[in-house]
């Protein structure tokens, strides 16, 4: 059983690591990037609720985000494991998880944070090229990273749950490094 959050700044490798160990576990991996990106696409009323915090690189209200993990996290295929990618983003977000799992019964997650350098993810955020990746979104991105997200490292090293990795190395340095981290 495997329950892993994935911490990071944007631009860290968290969504391609989560996606490649979710795959190699056999458990489901719970982007809700993906899922708003998705539901943006298909303009359902959470992408239309979504879109205009998304294009500006915001975060989007918390109530939105929370119900579709609670949601997502009462499904069947779950109950062997998951990863949450870029879920919890708040410390709000992260009291809310923690009632939602003990109110399923679920617990023991690890939370793991790829450490990479700023320079590094701007560059590789501009490589990506991705709609919400112009020069002044990721500006906003990781303004919002350092002041909402940033505060869960400590969160969760308080709490003991941090497994901390270097993000910047290859891929496969960072997928090796990472299996050996939840296996210990
Ligand atoms: P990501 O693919 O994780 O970088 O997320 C892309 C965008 O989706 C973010 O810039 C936010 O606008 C939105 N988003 C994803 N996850 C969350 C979350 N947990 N809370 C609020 N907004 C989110």
């Amino acid at each position: 059983m495997t329950r892993l959050i994935f911490l990071g700044p944007p631009g860290a490798g968290k969504g391609t690591q989560a996606k490649t160990l979710a795959q190699h576990l056999n458990i489901p991996h719970i982007s809700t990037g993906d899922i708003l990106r998705q539901a943006m696409k298909e303009q359902t009323p959470l992408g239309i609720k979504a879109q205009g915090y998304m294009d500006k690189g915001e975060l989007v209200p918390d109530k939105l985000v929370e119900d579709l993990v609670s949601e997502r996290l009462q499904q069947a295929d779950t109950h062997s494991g998951w990863i949450l990618d870029g879920f919890p983003r708040t410390v709000n977000q992260a009291v809310f998880l923690d009632k939602l799992l003990h109110t399923l019964a679920q617990g023991g997650e690890k939370v793991v944070n790829l450490e990479v350098p700023d320079d590094v993810v701007v560059a590789r955020l501009l490589e990506r090229g991705r709609k919400d990746d112009t020069e002044e979104v990721i500006r906003t991105r990781l303004q919002v990273y350092r002041t909402e997200t940033a505060p869960l490292i400590d969160y969760y090293r308080d709490r003991q749950q941090l497994l901390l990795i270097n993000g910047n190395q290859s891929q496969e340095e960072v997928n090796n490094e990472l299996e050996k981290a939840i296996a210990s």
